[in-house]
């Protein structure tokens, strides 16, 4: 018994039969894998930080980059917040709303497969929050 009875399977592209991909070179890899978890917008204003930017629900246009934020010196309730751009300081509520427009984090990330770690910056509005990693040599 011998296969040779059956016809090359030349209906099919090449790369579509696994196997057969040895010569075609491995996509350039990012440094590592990271799954994240989006923020949800709007997020309350307690989440932000120096340099962060924010804007205001009822001026999502107006983009505000915070100067200074700190514990109201009488409401410890209140938080005060410089931003660039305004004149007089906003008094807000850590719960009230706003809508996150860049806030850079540095995170150390252990690697999910090995002891690997990594200090990356990720712009939780545009990357999320990382929940889990995995370096380079593992992925
Ligand atoms: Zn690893």
């Amino acid at each position: 018994m011998t296969p040779a009875g059956i016809p090359p399977a030349d209906d099919q592209p090449p790369l579509d039969r696994p196997g057969t991909r040895t010569t075609a070179p491995s996509p350039p890899t990012p440094r590592g894998f990271v799954v994240t978890v989006p923020i949800t917008a709007p997020a309350p204003v307690a989440r932000l930080r120096t340099k962060d930017a924010f804007a205001l629900p009822e001026a999502p246009d107006d983009h505000l980059v915070i100067r200074s934020i700190q514990t109201h010196p009488t409401s410890g309730t209140r938080l005060i917040i410089n931003a660039h751009g305004k004149g007089a300081p906003l008094t807000m509520h850590p719960e009230e709303p706003v809508l996150p427009i860049r806030m850079l984090r540095t995170f150390e990330l252990t690697c999910a497969l090995c002891p690997g770690r990594a200090r990356r910056v990720l712009d939780l509005v545009l990357h999320g929050t990382p929940h889990a990693w995995v370096c380079q040599a593992c992925s």
